[in-house]
């Protein structure tokens, strides 16, 4: 019986990516649900940090600064997610602004190709429903396309427009794996396969771990009890770390999925210990 009640989410995005809530919002909510800690891993952004961590400080929620990279491999996408990071790193954050500089121009270029098909949307539009500094993507822009009521459902931006199909999608700058995975590594992290399950692309991981790949997310929202086994045994199997989060957007995908997944508080005191092995230190 594990009496260790302590519940803890690894994976969440704020308004700093495509999350709908803020960082105090996002703070406010953990603690309300009792979690113990909780990841900050936007997309290509580590901004919404710090302002966490003045929100939870002395109120028993600890904040674990991480990101959610994307890398392309062979024609399909994966993310990585790095713990623990030292977000404070200048040359990170000058990488991540070159990623997030490219997000905007490609989403004007998505925009055009919408204003093309007589869709009326402005890119001004799109960005103030993120962050001015933030990390801008597809879903910014379906939320905008349904507060303009060009279509009746998230879903349907995805299906009928901006889908990696769809006729006004737009490629973004996309990292190599092994870029993805050096940069965590880099900054003193620790560089996790993010929700496996939906990649479903189990025979990559060989080559991630050559990189130096040292964690699978077992548990997400996505993952039911099977693959949640299956990615435990798979972890064990190549002797990688387990992480778990539920990759809560805020509200934006309907109620808050944070808190969700129950994660046990064990999974961070095995990646702090993983953590101080490779690197010699404890981040925070
Ligand atoms: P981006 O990083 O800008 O390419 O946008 C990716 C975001 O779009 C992710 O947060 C996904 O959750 C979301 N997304 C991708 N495909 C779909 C889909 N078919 N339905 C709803 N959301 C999607
Ligand atoms: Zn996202
Ligand atoms: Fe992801
Ligand atoms: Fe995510």
């Amino acid at each position: 019986m594990n009496s260790d009640r302590r519940y803890i989410d690894l994976h969440v995005h704020t308004n700093y990516s495509d999350g709908t809530f803020s960082p105090v919002e996002v703070v406010r909510y953990a603690i309300e649900i009792e979690l113990t800690a909780i990841a900050i891993t936007d997309h290509d952004c580590v901004d919404g940090i710090p302002p966490a961590m003045d929100e939870a400080k002395d109120r028993g929620l600890e904040i674990i600064p991480g990101l959610e990279l994307a890398a392309e491999i062979e024609d399909f996408e994966i993310h990585i997610i790095g713990l623990m990071i030292d977000w404070k790193d200048p040359w990170l954050k000058e990488q991540l602004r070159e990623i997030r500089n490219a997000r905007k121009e490609r989403m004007k270029k998505m925009i055009e190709k919408l204003n093309n098909l007589g869709i009326g949307i402005k890119l001004e539009q799109v960005m103030a429903l993120g962050r001015e500094e933030g990390a801008v993507g597809r879903l910014h822009l379906a939320r905008a396309l349904l507060e303009g009521g060009y279509i009746h459902s998230i879903r349907q931006a995805f299906v009928r427009f901006i889908g990696r199909n769809g006729p006004c999608y737009e490629k973004r700058m996309i990292l190599s794996p092994q870029k993805a995975i050096e940069m965590i590594k880099r900054v003193k992290g620790i560089p996790i396969f993010a929700h496996p399950g939906n990649m479903r692309h189990d025979e990559i991981i060989p080559e991630l771990m050559e990189y130096g790949l040292m964690g699978i997310e077992v548990l997400h929202i996505d993952h039911n009890s099977n693959a949640s086994n299956h990615y435990k045994q798979l972890a064990q199997n190549h002797g990688l770390l387990l992480s778990g989060g539920s990759d809560c957007h805020g509200a934006g995908k309907g109620y808050p999925l944070m808190g969700r997944v129950e994660v046990p508080y064990s999974f961070l005191e095995t990646l702090k210990e993983a953590q101080k092995k490779e690197y010699g230190v404890n981040q925070q």
